[in-house]
């Protein structure tokens, strides 16, 4: 398996994002999809963890057992929220015994709905940077945020502690996004601060309006209207509409930022309906 850093060093990457599967339905699917994208021969695979905790043994298990069985280099995500210092560096070691785990997405996370006890021993995910560096020879990625983050302070701020926390790791991955210029004003910003370390688009591929629409308002991400006009026109023609709208105009989305030179994409496939949809966009963009 592969460092991401020398992936990237190479030339384009590109990847998708798997989340844990929570019922016997999605364990079902699961396996079958990710072969399915696996014989697209990616860059690299990642696996969430749900912050505090609740997928640590499943995220982990994943992440070794792909790695290692399925042949593809495979990232795995780590978040501070509602852990203590000691629960994550066991974790970390845990990786770097397996002997197979190259790759940490170091993440803030957000408290588990309903949780509350401690809010964790680390606060910023540029602490769990240093935690995992101090651990083991781990190429490290961080999460950007282009509208920004919906905590910040100011865009500034925002930019400043992306920036710092990027100088301490090897590439970030950003949180989706469906305007090209947001991405372009991140790069800008982050080279203007002195950080010109690989930062990679994450691309979220529209399959409902209702999913979009939720989850935009989660991460702080602007729909634009021109996106929610072709959305709403396709519904009366039913769901493989409204899907279709979502690949296309995520597939002119990422031409736009590929004649750019972004360093690579990144998809959030998630489950199996954003998997297929992401194979498809990568099917469009002939990668
Ligand atoms: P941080 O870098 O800690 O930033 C959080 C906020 O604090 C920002 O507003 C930042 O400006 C501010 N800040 C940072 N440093 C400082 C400082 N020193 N002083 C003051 N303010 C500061 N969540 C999960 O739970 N599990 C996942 O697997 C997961 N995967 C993700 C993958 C990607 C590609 C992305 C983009 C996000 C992912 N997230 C995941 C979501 C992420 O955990 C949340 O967005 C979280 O709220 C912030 O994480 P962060 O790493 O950006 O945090």
């Amino acid at each position: 398996m592969a460092k991401i850093s020398d992936i990237l060093a190479a030339g384009k990457s590109w990847s998708f994002e798997f989340s844990p599967p929570r019922t016997d339905d999605a364990w079902a699917q699961f396996w079958p999809t990710l072969d399915d994208l696996a014989a697209l021969a990616p860059s690299f695979f990642s696996v969430t963890y749900g912050a505090g905790g609740s997928t640590r043994d499943t995220t982990r298990d994943l992440v070794v057992d792909i790695n290692r069985d399925r042949q593809v280099t495979t990232m795995a995500h780590l978040t501070c929220a509602a852990h203590r210092r000691a629960e994550l560096e066991a974790l970390v070691s845990d990786y770097r015994d397996s002997g197979v785990v190259e790759n940490i997405l170091a993440l803030g996370g957000d408290p588990p709905v309903g949780y509350d006890g401690p809010p964790g021993e680390l606060t910023y995910a540029s602490e769990l940077v240093e935690l995992v560096c101090s651990i083991g020879e781990f190429s490290v990625g961080v999460a950007a945020h282009p509208e920004p983050h919906p905590r910040s302070e100011s865009v500034a701020a925002d930019r400043a502690h992306t920036a710092a926390k990027l100088e301490l790791a090897d590439f970030a991955i950003t949180q989706f996004f469906f305007e090209a210029h947001h991405y372009f004003g991140l790069v800008e910003s982050l080279k203007l601060l002195g950080c010109a370390k690989p930062v990679i688009p994450g691309i979220m591929p529209v399959t409902s309006i209702a999913s979009i629409k939720r989850m935009a308002e989660l991460q702080g991400s602007e729909v634009p209207v021109g996106l929610t006009d072709r959305l709403y026109a396709a519904e009366t023609d039913g769901p493989a509409a409204v899907r279709d709208v979502g690949i296309q105009a995520a597939t002119e989305l990422c031409e736009e930022l590929l004649a750019e030179g972004v360093p690579g994409l990144h998809f959030f496939a998630f489950n199996r309906t954003t998997a297929y949809a992401a194979r498809e966009i990568h099917q469009n963009l002939g990668l």
